[in-house]
C-alpha cells in the first residue's frame, strides 16, 4: 500500500473525512447503474468517468476493489418518486420494441460508451430483472418487521417508522409536498408523502410488460428496491463506498437506506459519493428533456472521446461542470499537446527508482485529497517539466495513466506501431525492387495494391522509391 490518507467528502457526514474501510485494505463499492431505456448522455458518463477515477485510485493506492454496478431494465418511473410510467416502457413504445429488446440494445451502448471512455467494467454488473426473488424476500422481511405495508395492493415502504429517513438529504416533509415537484402526483394509498413503493401489482401500469409472480400477486418491483438488493447480494451486509449522481441523493439513495438499514437492523453504508451534474446553458443534461450529447455525437463531430474524459478530469467531481463546445475544443488542444509532449520523451535509457517514487507520491496525494483530478493533472505537467529522466518520465507517464486512463501510453505504443509498420513496408519496396528487376511486373503492382490497401502510397522517384499515408 501507498503511505497516503485517503480524504473524501462523504454526503453522510457532509464533510471531507479520512477514508477507513470496513476491513483493511479492501473497498467493498457499489454504483448505480443506468436505465437502460435509451443511449447514455455525456452528463450520465460524467459520474460514471468520475466514480471510475475513484475506484482506479483506490487501487492505485493499494486496496483490493470489488465495485458492483446494477443495470435498471424495470420499475424507474418517468418521476423518481412513483408516478408515471416505467421509462422502460416508454422507451419500447418509443421504439416500437419489446422492453427486453430494449434493455439489451441499451446495455451494450452504454458499455460501449464506457469502453470508448476507457471507464472500467465494475467486477459486477447485474440487471434488476435478474433478481426478483431477492427483492421479494427482501419486501417480504420489511413487511415481517413492519417497516412496510399493502395499500392499493401495492407494497410501500413506511418512511413514518424511521427516526431519521430524511438522514442523506435536507429535504423534509414540508419541501416535499404536491405540487412543489411538478412531476409528483399525489397517490392516495401512501399513509405518508414520503412513503415508497417497494411492489407494484395494481397501479394505473396495466400495459406493464414485465411482471412477476409475487406473494401479493403479479406486479413488478419498484426503483429502490434493487439496489439495496444486488449490492447486498454481491458485497453483503456491510458497504464501504456507494456512488452516484447528485440527484440520485433524493429520493433514492434516500430510500435505499431506508430499505436496507431496516432489513439488516444496522448501519449499511459509511461513505456516500456523488457527482456532480453535467449542465448546458439551460440547465442539467437530462434525457427527458429530448436534446441530449451522446459519445457517438462527439466522435461523429470528429472529437476524441479522451477529449471528453479529460474534459471532466480538469474539474472537482463535486462542482457543477458547464459543457461548451468552446471549452471542449480548448480541451482537444490541450490534449494533442500533451499526447505530442509524451511522444517526444525519449525510449533511452532506465528509469530512477527516487524519481519515480518522489512523483508518485506526488500524484497520489493529489487525488488523495478528495479526488482532486485537476490537481493530478498538474503534477503530471510538473513532472514532465521537471529535470528528471525521460526514461523515469515515460515509467510514470504509464503509471499515472492506469487511474487517469487519458490514453497516454498510446503515444508510446504508436511509436511502436509506426516502427513496426515502417519495417513493413521497407521490406515490401525491397520485394518490389527486385521483382521489377526480374521484370515481374505481375508481382511489383500486386505489392503495390497490397500496400494501398492499408492506405500506403508509394511513389517512384529518381532518388528511390517513397512512401507515405494517404
Ligand atoms: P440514469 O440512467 O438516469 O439512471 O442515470 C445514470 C447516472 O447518471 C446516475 O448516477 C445519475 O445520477 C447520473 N446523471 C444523470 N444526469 C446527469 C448529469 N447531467 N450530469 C452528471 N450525472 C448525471
Ligand atoms: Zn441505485
Amino acid at each position: 500500500m501507498l503511505k497516503v490518507k485517503t480524504c473524501l467528502y462523504n454526503t453522510l457526514t457532509k464533510k471531507v473525512e479520512e477514508f477507513v474501510p470496513n476491513e483493511e485494505g479492501k473497498v467493498a463499492m457499489y454504483t448505480c447503474g443506468p436505465t437502460v431505456y435509451h443511449f447514455a448522455h455525456i452528463g450520465n458518463l460524467r459520474s460514471y468517468i468520475m466514480e471510475d477515477i475513484l475506484e482506479k485510485y483506490l487501487r492505485f493506492v493499494g486496496y483490493d476493489v470489488k465495485r458492483v454496478m446494477n443495470i435498471t431494465d424495470v420499475g424507474h418511473l418517468s418521476s423518481d418518486g412513483d408516478t408515471g410510467e416505467d421509462k422502460m416502457l416508454a422507451g419500447a413504445k418509443r421504439e416500437n420494441k419489446s422492453v427486453m429488446d430494449i434493455a439489451r440494445f441499451y446495455t451494450d451502448a452504454f458499455m460501449n460508451d464506457c469502453k470508448e471512455l476507457n471507464i472500467k467494467r465494475p467486477d459486477v454488473v447485474e440487471p434488476a430483472t435478474n433478481c426478483i426473488p431477492e427483492f421479494i424476500h427482501m419486501i417480504e422481511v420489511l413487511l415481517e418487521k413492519g417497516y412496510a405495508y399493502r395499500a392499493g395492493e401495492n407494497i410501500y415502504f413506511d418512511t413514518s417508522k424511521l427516526e431519521n429517513y430524511y438522514v442523506l438529504s435536507s429535504q423534509n416533509e414540508a419541501e416535499l409536498q404536491v405540487g412543489v415537484r411538478e412531476d409528483v402526483s399525489e397517490d392516495e394509498n401512501k399513509r405518508n408523502q414520503a412513503d415508497f413503493v417497494l411492489w407494484f401489482t395494481k397501479s394505473k401500469f396495466e400495459n406493464q410488460e414485465l411482471k412477476w409472480e409475487s406473494p401479493w400477486g403479479i406486479g413488478y418491483p419498484g426503483w429502490h428496491i434493487e439496489c439495496s438488493c444486488i449490492s447486498m447480494k454481491h458485497l453483503g451486509e456491510y458497504m464501504d463506498i456507494h456512488c452516484g449522481g447528485v440527484d440520485n441523493i433524493f429520493p433514492h439513495h434516500t430510500n435505499e437506506i431506508a430499505q436496507s438499514e431496516s432489513y439488516l437492523g444496522h448501519k449499511w453504508c459509511n461513505y456516500w459519493f456523488h457527482v456532480n451534474h453535467l449542465n448546458t446553458k439551460n440547465g442539467k443534461m437530462s434525457k427527458s428533456k429530448g436534446e441530449f450529447l451522446t459519445v457517438s455525437l462527439l466522435k461523429e463531430k470528429g472529437y476524441d472521446p479522451m477529449v471528453y474524459r479529460m474534459f471532466c478530469l480538469l474539474s472537482h467531481y463535486r462542482k457543477p461542470l458547464e459543457f461548451t463546445w468552446e471549452a471542449l475544443d480548448n480541451v482537444a488542444t490541450t490534449y494533442d499537446k500533451l499526447i505530442q509532449r509524451i511522444r517526444n520523451l525519449s525510449s533511452d535509457g532506465n528509469a530512477d527508482e527516487e524519481e519515480v517514487s518522489l512523483y508518485t507520491h506526488k500524484f497520489a496525494e493529489a487525488l488523495a485529497n478528495d479526488i482532486n483530478t485537476s490537481s493530478a493533472i498538474t503534477v503530471l505537467y510538473d513532472m514532465l517539466k521537471a529535470d528528471i529522466q525521460d526514461a523515469s518520465k515515460r515509467e510514470l507517464v504509464s503509471s499515472f495513466d492506469t487511474v487517469l486512463s487519458l490514453g497516454l501510453s498510446r503515444a508510446f505504443e504508436k511509436e511502436e506501431l509506426d516502427s513496426d509498420l515502417a519495417a513493413y513496408v521497407e521490406a515490401m519496396i525491397e520485394e518490389r525492387k527486385a521483382a521489377k528487376k526480374e521484370k515481374n511486373f505481375a508481382r511489383a503492382d500486386e505489392i503495390r495494391d497490397e500496400l494501398a490497401a492499408k492506405g500506403i502510397i508509394l511513389k517512384d522517384t529518381r532518388e528511390g522509391t517513397v512512401w507515405s499515408r494517404q
